[in-house]
């Protein structure tokens, strides 16, 4: 089971347990206001996961979309989506958040944020990454390895160890395990 969240505390949760994926969607969407589908389905999808309620989780986009669309065309073209992620629209299916396998074999176009930064960022923009989330010297580089390697998973299980100072012998394969993983340690 996942741990739950409420909105009052998800900036502090999103620094300290959210895997790099959503970390970087987390501060786009802050930072822009907006995130193309992709990226809305793959954050808001772990956001689920996580336990953020559907009430918060609406109160959560549409603070950030209004800024760029205005609350009308939230309402009008954003919010659908959103509840259609909880399973109230459409077929009604309660959809599931995205594993690893399926993040890491997206193929995000421009101006898109989703994806696995691991696989998708440039060097110099993923060990500026990793630093702002404390990943400093050796560690640094024993990521680096393991994404020159194309082994993604292992590159974010070495992420969380650094940050953590923990390890995680079951390795990363699902970002809401690295959340759940992460809030065990933190609590
Ligand atoms: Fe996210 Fe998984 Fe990539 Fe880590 S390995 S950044 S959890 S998709």
């Amino acid at each position: 089971e996942f741990a739950q969240i409420s909105l009052k505390d998800i900036d502090d949760v999103a620094k300290s347990s959210f895997p790099l994926c959503m970390r970087h969607l987390f501060e786009k969407l802050r930072e822009d206001h907006h995130l193309k589908h992709g990226g809305r389905m793959q954050l808001g999808l772990f956001l689920k996961g996580v336990g953020l309620k559907l009430d918060d989780a609406l109160a959560f986009w549409k603070a950030e979309f209004s800024r760029k669309v205005g609350a009308e065309r939230f309402d009008k073209e954003y919010s659908y989506g959103i509840r259609h992620n909880y399973g109230r629209e459409g077929k009604r299916t309660d959809y599931t958040p995205y594993s690893c396998q399926k993040i890491i074999s997206s193929t995000p176009g421009v101006g898109d944020h989703h994806g696995c930064p691991y696989r998708n960022f440039s060097e110099e923009n993923l060990r500026a990454a990793l630093n702002k989330m404390g990943v400093t010297g050796r560690a640094v580089g024993d990521v680096m390895d393991k994404v020159r390697n194309r082994h993604y998973q292992l590159a974010c299980t070495l992420t969380f160890e650094a940050v953590h100072g923990s390890s995680c012998d079951a390795g990363i394969n699902h970002p809401n395990q690295y959340f759940s993983d992460s809030q065990k340690i933190m609590q």
